[in-house]
């Protein structure tokens, strides 16, 4: 079968390999579309997250072609998403039944320690419906399917800060995940949300996302001065800052993490979902004497990112801009950093 294949920084070929064989609890599936993710991009950019010979991949949608003789609840023809992840069982977090945060957990899983849907086929291990594997229901396209992991990504931060009809929301960064927050957000529904966002393009969408107000910190010399005059000044001990209930930082640039501590208030909460680059400098001090709630978001809520899908609770279709071959997976990835106006980049194998 084509793969694409990581080959180093900035380069990703197409190579003729073996298709996986399964064993009895595992399924084989034909890729019908695959995104690429964030974390995807920072590989191709710095090999942050996979050595070169992975094969990426973990956003996608696909055809059972093959079932292992002990996984029951799926059929062939049917089109599903999932991940191959087998846990270590033994340490803190496993015997707390914390699977995610298992320090095995990316070792065997699809995209990073085993092959991911970048390729014609791919393999999900030990697959069991409902945990690993999931059944995209037939009313969804092959990109909608493939857009139920980070949808699940947005679900799960949102429902990690947990917010109320009170809240006044800001998010950093409105790529796909920032504009999927906007989404979610807007179906709980929070009072306000203000998104900052440098590209036209992508604040367009955050608006039709639902955004009340988009901030773009490049056409303002004062950022906090504009998040203030939209949620009021936020007094606190020794200094004066916005006044946003929740921050979710998707952009993770190196000083996006500073601007959500100085524009949430005394006692809100800041998330961080977008996965710098390099370390950062943080002003510590703001987090103690605003009292500040600060969480790191990984995970992903695929079967509730089904359900939204669905029900049309959110849309994704729209903000596919470019379609590539799989062929073509180098010059995607290029796309994707590249073009100010790209979001959502999709690869079709033949
Ligand atoms: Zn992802
Ligand atoms: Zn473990």
């Amino acid at each position: 079968m084509k793969a694409a294949v990581f080959a180093g920084p900035g380069n990703i070929q197409i190579k003729d390999i073996a298709q996986p064989q399964i064993g009895p609890q595992d399924v084989l599936l034909k890729v019908k579309a695959v995104g690429i993710c964030g974390s995807d991009l920072h590989t191709y950019r710095s090999g942050l997250y996979a050595f070169p010979s992975q094969i990426m991949g973990h956003e996608f949608c696909a055809e059972v072609v093959e079932i292992g003789p002990a996984v029951t609840g799926i059929g062939l023809g049917q089109r599903a998403t999932g991940f191959s992840a087998s846990f270590c069982g033994e340490c803190y977090w496993c015997r707390h039944r914390q699977f995610r945060l298992c320090p095995h957990l990316f070792e065997t899983y699809t995209g990073y320690g085993r092959a991911g849907a970048m390729a014609e086929y791919v393999k999900i291990d030990n697959a069991v419906v409902g945990e690993n594997l999931f059944v995209i229901p037939p009313t969804l396209s092959d990109e909608e399917g493939a857009t139920a992991e980070p949808l699940g990504t947005a679900l799960y931060a949102v429902a990690r800060t947990k917010p109320s009809g009170d809240d006044v929301a800001i998010v950093i960064g409105a790529g796909m995940i920032g504009n999927l927050i906007i989404q979610v957000l807007k179906t709980i529904p929070v009072k306000q949300i203000i998104a900052s966002e440098v590209s036209a393009s992508r604040s367009e969408w955050a608006r039709s996302a639902g955004a009340d107000v988009v901030i773009n910190p490049r056409e303002t010399d004062d950022l906090l001065a504009a998040v203030q005059s939209v949620t009021g000044i936020g007094l606190h001990h020794f200094g004066k800052g916005g006044m946003a209930d929740i921050v979710y930082d998707t952009a993770g640039a190196r000083e996006t993490f500073n601007d959500s501590l100085g524009f949430v208030r005394s006692g809100g909460t800041v998330a961080l979902v977008g996965l710098p680059e390099r370390p950062s400098e943080v002003n510590v001090s703001r987090i103690i004497l605003k009292d500040i709630r600060v969480m790191g978001v990984l995970g992903s809520m695929i079967p509730r990112g089904l359900e939204y899908l669905e029900r049309h609770a959110v849309h994704t279709s729209h903000l596919v801009t470019h379609r590539f071959s799989l062929r073509d997976a180098d010059r995607a990835f290029k796309t994707l950093i590249e073009e100010p106006q790209a979001m959502r980049v999709m690869l079709f194998p033949d």
